[in-house]
């Protein structure tokens, strides 16, 4: 089940990364961070009160004239609408009302969507500044004073996001959900059209979501999948300026709902650094995933074209060892079928389930192939480990001493896995424990 997704927007510099920051900053990964993934500081999970969910920062873009900002605060707002389940709409208690305020008021108001006023730097909390009344002229609700820098009335702010979260009980949803990614141009749109098409699926909304609008259910050889953020992909940016910085926002919030990412590469150009960090995402959420290199029908071929490529691939996109690498043209119809082969392999090989038995005599036989790493003497001892998740696979091993523990002797024991099960398309993660 996919979490809910708050986003923060609001004009440049009225902390809205020092907001996010205190969100975010603070909740430890359970599972190592993955080496050669480029972050973006925009996007991170995390929970209050044992309610996990994810925050986009819709800002962090560097605006250049007026004009600007207001453009791009327009498109930050669009995101917001289509993507999150709570809006936080963040001003600056200090500078009091402006007109780009009332501009991005105006647009979230028409959402229907929850959204929560926060009136930031009201550093004294109880000396609200003259100016505070002015924000209920937006017209969206109670102002609430907090002070993102003295962490003043943050917790009462998360009760309310949290509170407005809708009823995950009633979003339940069966299909396998598939996510088209990728920077602009590559082709995104016209994969959609190539597999909806005809295949459209009619269903009445489901009661309690709020996102359904966005997704696309449809049949493809018997089986309903449905396609997230389909209407992200069709209404095309109109901007100018960091296009490419939305385009990533936009990925975010469609990889979080999603069983399958279906990355998109233009065979043309390449893989770019902007293609790394969207497959980067995927991979940290945790979701399957099928590398289409799209336009192979423009790629002059020789004999060893697609090996070649292929190898290209891979070592651009080394934490991606697991991901199918496609190479389609949807213009010409080009090998579409297998993108719904692999996909939907993907996503079972995904929620697959690796018996106990069977896993630890497989880690016994690893180990004893090749002996776990040692420092000054101490041997890595693994006394048991055993599968405790699924989408994605999560592995659970209990150990002697963390600190034995080696990148080679884990990717080591991840292909031996891989090797026994199969887990093809789909990232699998390791935990660690100490046995006291
Ligand atoms: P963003 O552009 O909206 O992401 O804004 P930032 O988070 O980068 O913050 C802009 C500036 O406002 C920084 O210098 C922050 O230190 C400052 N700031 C953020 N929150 C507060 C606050 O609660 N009180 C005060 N006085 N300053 C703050
Ligand atoms: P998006 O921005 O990623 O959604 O990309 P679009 O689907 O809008 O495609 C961008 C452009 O590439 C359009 O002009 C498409 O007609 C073209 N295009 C898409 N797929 C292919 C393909 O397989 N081969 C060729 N030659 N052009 C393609």
């Amino acid at each position: 089940m996919s979490k809910p997704i708050v986003a923060v927007v609001g004009r440049p510099n009225v902390g809205k990364s020092t907001f996010f920051n205190l969100l975010t900053g603070t909740k430890k990964a359970i599972v190592e961070d993955t080496p050669g993934v480029t972050r973006d500081r925009i996007y991170a999970e995390t929970d209050w009160n044992g309610r996990e969910f994810a925050v986009i920062d819709t800002g962090g873009i560097e605006a250049r004239t007026d004009d600007i900002i207001l453009s791009q605060m327009r498109e930050q707002a669009e995101v917001a609408m289509d993507m999150a389940d709570v809006i936080v709409f963040m001003v600056d208690g200090k500078e009091g009302l402006t007109a780009a305020d009332e501009e991005v008021a105006g647009m979230l108001r028409r959402t229907g969507k929850k959204i929560i006023l926060l009136v930031n730097k009201v550093d004294k909390a109880n000396q609200l500044p003259d100016t505070f009344y002015d924000f209920y002229n937006l017209g969206i609700g109670e102002p609430i004073p907090i002070s993102s820098a003295n962490r003043t009335n943050v917790g009462d702010v998360l009760d309310d996001i949290v509170a407005s979260f809708p009823d995950g009980s009633t979003e339940k949803d069966e299909t396998i959900g598939i996510a088209v990614i990728g920077r602009p141009n590559v082709g995104k749109s016209s994969l959609v059209n190539a597999l909806i098409g005809k295949n459209r699926v009619i269903v009445s909304p489901i009661a309690g979501t709020t996102r359904d609008s966005v997704d696309t259910p449809f049949r493809w050889e018997g089986r309903e999948y449905t396609l997230i953020d389909t209407a992200g992909i069709r209404r095309k940016s109109k901007i100018y300026a960091d296009v490419e910085k939305f385009s990533v926002l936009r990925a975010v919030a469609a990889i979080e709902r999603a069983d399958v990412c279906i990355v998109m590469i233009d065979g043309t150009a390449g893989v770019t650094e902007q293609d790394k960090r969207i497959a980067g995402l995927a991979h940290e959420a945790g979701k399957g995933v099928v590398i289409c290199v799209n336009k192979w029908d423009l790629v002059e071929k020789e004999t060893n074209t697609m090996k070649t490529y292929t190898q290209v691939v891979r070592s651009e996109l080394p934490f991606l060892g697991y991901a199918p690498v496609l190479f389609i043209s949807v213009l010409n119809k080009t090998r579409l079928r297998d993108v719904m082969v692999y996909a939907e392999a993907a996503a079972e090989n995904s929620a697959l389930r690796v018996p106990t038995g069977q896993l630890n005599s497989l880690i016994a036989d690893a180990m004893m192939m090749q002996q776990p790493p040692a420092d000054k003497g101490r041997r890595l001892k693994i006394y048991y480990a055993s599968q405790i998740g699924v989408k994605p696979p999560l592995f659970s091993f209990q150990i002697n001493d963390r600190k034995l523990i080696h990148f080679s002797y884990n990717r080591y024991l991840e292909n031996r896995i891989r090797e026994a099960f199969g887990f093809d398309g789909t990232p699998i993660k390791f935990v660690f424990r100490e046995k006291r």
